[in-house]
């Protein structure tokens, strides 16, 4: 449990005095996962405008917790918080080594998750700078990453969600769009996203990828293998769904000499 004051910024930060009974899981992730510091990022970003409210969990996971809120400004955001406990430090420490844009790397935990959100962010905006549909980046603060909430009234659902509702038409137009994210991406951006999968690409207004924690510059030495693992789960992926795609090694023939 929080201590007495912090606890009073909590509830006030997930509307728990309007709304107790319905919020109560929210409160409870909320107690869990957030540490001191943690919540002190999430006040500082409600004092400042960028979170007025938290409004309930999208995901918890083994890395980060999103969550669904809304700006001052009315509008809605995914808050996604990373935990600074993880156990995931050499992957997290091995995969910002080989990254030639990050510079000193702390030794502690913590420190080391704030520079992988800092980085998702710089990721995010350097996707919407070559035209991808991606959230919004707003703002972040430790390990706190602030964004434009994808979804309606209820969060958009991710491929796999809604797999099985789509027709072979629907999965040609997705591996279409998919590769051609990959694609522009790394041809334009010289960038490769490194986790591009079902999990990770919403359906909405147009499909939109998320999560780029992973994502990294070409100049990287570890690009070219990212670059073959999301052609192979793509390519993998699609062919399961009867899609007609592209053979591996053509395509990363192709892109490797672009
Ligand atoms: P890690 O693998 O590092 O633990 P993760 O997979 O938990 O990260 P994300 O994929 O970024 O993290 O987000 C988890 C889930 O939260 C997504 O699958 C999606 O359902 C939801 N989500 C993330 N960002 C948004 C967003 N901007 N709008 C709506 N929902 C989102
Ligand atoms: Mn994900």
């Amino acid at each position: 449990m929080f201590e007495y004051g912090l606890e009073r910024k909590v509830e006030e930060l997930v509307g728990l005095r309007e709304r107790r009974e319905k919020d109560s899981e929210l409160y409870k992730i909320a107690n869990e996962v957030f540490d001191r510091g943690t919540l002190a990022a999430l006040l500082y970003l409600h004092r400042k405008g960028w979170i007025e409210r938290l409004q309930g969990i999208i995901s918890t996971g083994k890395e980060a917790n999103v969550f669904a809120g809304v700006a001052g400004d009315g509008k809605s955001v995914a808050v996604k918080v990373y935990r600074t406990y993880t156990t995931e430090f050499r992957r997290i420490w091995g995969y910002l080594a080989a990254d030639p844009r990050v510079g000193y790397l702390p030794k502690d935990i913590r420190r080391l998750v704030f520079v992988w959100t800092r980085r998702e962010f710089k990721n995010l905006q350097r996707a919407i700078k070559y035209a991808l549909r991606v959230p919004e980046p707003r703002i972040f603060r430790n390990n706190v990453l602030v964004m434009e909430f994808i979804g309606g009234d209820e969060p958009a659902p991710r491929l796999k969600d809604v797999e099985r509702e789509l027709n072979r038409g629907d999965f040609e137009e997705l591996y279409d769009f998919t590769m051609g994210v990959i694609e522009r991406l790394w041809k334009r951006g010289d960038m490769v996203h490194g986790d591009m999968s079902e999990y990770n690409i919403l359906i909405w207004d147009s499909p939109v990828v998320i999560d780029w924690s992973q994502a990294t510059v070409r100049r990287n030495k570890m690009s070219v293998a990212l670059l073959r693992r999301d052609l192979r789960n793509v390519i993998s992926y699609f062919t399961r769904k009867g899609v007609h795609t592209d053979d591996f090694n053509e395509k990363l023939k192709e892109l490797l000499e672009s």
